[in-house]
């Protein structure tokens, strides 16, 4: 990639603080239904609501996200990352006030099974009902390690980051889709583009892989292959009552596309995922990644980034990250 490293840095920066951004925006109404939404939409940065934090305040989609970007700069090293999620659940690691207030439960199982010592290969769920958006929303860091490799080594390192905590192929396959079509907005693609490049060399990846070519037809909305009785609609196309804000990994990345192809601006972005109501924090967290990337920091709300808790420290932290994989 032919991209200086100031311009690489200001990818990173506003991925982190764009991801940041859309899970603080979310984290005051999680769990509330869309319904509620409706009524009384988000515009700006709320305080208090569900979690009674100051406005600002990210959660665990952007602390274990962190955990990553850190990891990261000491090179690839999943013990090390594993020891990290640890070190978040035990004593508040990468957390925006000292305290660790929002956990998922297959998230909070797997790190108990990597301080038992599982390795972490093996510590994530991996039946069919361990497909929350966990890892999805953690994942995104990754893109700016592996995005000169060649494509079979990018899925490799996906599924072993995804694991630890989401080792279903389904959990990979959304990881891996989001980060190709992170890639290619990266590479400096048109948002459209991104997209349909990225689910072509997607399509191609997994072709001799069993296991997520078994997954294939689930993600037909995203990848539009041919499947069934099912329609191929552009992703863009499909109604808001036709996307859903659950914490199911599929929803999410299904909610961040859609956002990402659908609005024009960052903040229409993720306000619209966290609009969509119920996982509002993770839903916002995993679009406002690709919107941040997509539109740059300059485009994120300054008075978004004004109450954005430890801003300097993610700062921070993406000029490391620059600097460990330039
Ligand atoms: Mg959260």
């Amino acid at each position: 990639m032919s991209q200086t490293s100031s311009s690489l840095e200001a990818h990173i920066r506003a991925a982190l603080l764009g991801l940041a951004v859309g899970d603080a925006l979310g984290v005051p109404v999680e769990f509330e239904s869309r319904a509620r939404r409706k009524a009384d939409p988000v515009v700006s940065m709320r305080a208090y609501g569900t979690h009674n934090q100051p406005a600002g305040t990210w959660s665990d989609d952007a602390s274990l996200t962190f955990c990553l970007a850190e990891s990261l700069t000491k090179g690839y090293d999943l013990g090390d990352l594993s020891r990290r999620f640890i070190n978040w659940y035990e004593h508040a690691y990468w957390t925006p006030h000292g305290r660790v207030f929002d956990i998922g439960v297959a998230t909070a199982e797997a790190i108990r099974r990597l301080e038992r010592g599982t390795p972490p290969l093996h510590a994530g769920g991996s039946d069919e009902y361990s497909n929350g958006n966990g890892s999805l929303m953690r994942i995104l860091p990754l893109v700016f390690y592996t995005r000169n490799l060649p494509v079979a080594e990018r899925l490799q390192q996906t599924r072993e980051v995804s694991s630890p905590t989401h080792a279903h192929p389904r959990s990979v396959l959304a990881c891996f889709i989001y980060l190709e079509v992170a890639r290619q907005l990266l590479l400096g693609a048109d948002r459209q583009v991104a997209f349909d490049e990225a689910r072509h060399i997607v399509v191609a990846a997994i072709a001799n892989e069993p296991a997520l070519l078994a997954e294939q037809h689930r993600f037909h909305r995203i990848l539009q292959q041919p499947h069934g009785e099912y329609e191929i609609l552009p992703l863009a196309q499909y109604r808001e009552d036709e996307i859903s804000g659950s914490g199911y990994v599929l929803h999410t990345l299904e909610a961040a596309l859609w956002g990402l192809l659908r609005y024009d601006t960052y903040a229409e972005t993720v306000l619209a995922a966290v609009n969509l109501g119920d996982d509002t924090d993770t839903t916002g967290a995993v679009a406002g990644g690709l919107a941040g990337l997509y539109y740059g920091e300059q485009a994120i709300p300054p008075e978004w980034l004004q109450v954005l808790a430890r801003r300097a420290d993610i700062e921070d932290l993406a000029a490391r990250l620059a600097a460990a994989v330039k």
